[in-house]
């Protein structure tokens, strides 16, 4: 069976007081040795600050956003390699919000994977429909298509990613995916990359919309779903450790 990972996503969220009352909570109540991988993904100024407290603990943390691009000159961007500088393990690409906010492509969502494969980290791919696709029929083709543009760019990489479901409709809305909806779409993901690479299994496909300490633990208890990607419910220590409990 494949070790669950459970991923914060802060986004925008936090102040160098409140995530060091978070990550203290957060450490305190984490077992030693988790059942699941756990992690935290951070607004880049503070990797700094969350490599010092979490260096050395079964915390492992990492960043939103990555650039497409090596090094140079593009203003505001941070690199993979700066990534790494602070002891990245994951950095999510292709966020909703990111395709939505900042016109990211497919082919850029599959650029950015690409920079961070290459640097050592472990790309966390976020695919997921809107909820007009959704009624239009079209979740399968597009999630499908986001992914597709990732596997032909990574090639047989394609083994050392993550892959996070993310309705776009149940991102910070409160509205979930039913444990059946969800475990639908992870098994089309599924078959998808047992057809790109023989070391599929090692692939972890993440949901992520509104999971909550209520909902986590059907959720995980499906056969296709392998941990989750937690936004606002990363924001409260408590919650969030009843999510990590809930993937033993
Ligand atoms: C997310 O932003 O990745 C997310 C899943 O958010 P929320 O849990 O708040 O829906």
């Amino acid at each position: 069976m494949t070790r669950k990972l459970i991923a914060g996503n802060w986004k925008m969220n936090g102040s160098l007081a409140d995530n060091e009352a978070l990550l203290r909570a957060v450490l305190a109540g984490l077992p030693a040795t988790p059942t699941a991988d756990v992690a935290v993904c951070v607004p880049a100024p503070y990797l700094a600050q969350v490599q010092a407290l979490c260096q050395g603990t079964a915390l492992a943390w990492g960043a939103q956003d990555v650039s497409a691009h090596e090094r140079g000159a593009y203003t505001g961007e941070v690199s993979a390699a700066m990534l790494r500088d602070f002891g990245c393990r994951y950095v999510i690409v292709g966020h909703s919000e990111r395709r939505q906010y900042h016109g990211e492509t497919d082919e850029a969502v599959a650029a950015k994977a690409q920079r961070a494969l290459a640097a050592g980290i472990t790309p966390i791919v976020c695919v997921g429909e809107t909820e007009a696709q959704r009624n239009a029929g079209q979740t399968e083709a597009v999630v499908k298509r986001q992914l597709a543009a990732v596997i032909h760019t990574v090639g047989h990489c394609v083994s050392e990613i993550v892959v996070a479901y993310e309705p776009v409709w149940a991102i910070g809305t409160g509205r979930t995916a039913t444990p059946e909806q969800a475990q639908a779409v992870h098994a089309v993901l599924r078959a998808q990359l047992r057809a790109a690479t023989p070391s599929e299994r090692r692939v972890r496909i993440l949901y992520g919309g509104s999971m909550n300490a209520a909902n986590a633990a059907a959720l995980l208890a499906q056969p296709d779903i392998d941990g989750g990607l937690i936004g606002g419910a990363s924001l409260k220590a408590e919650d969030f450790l009843r999510i990590v409990a809930a993937a033993a």
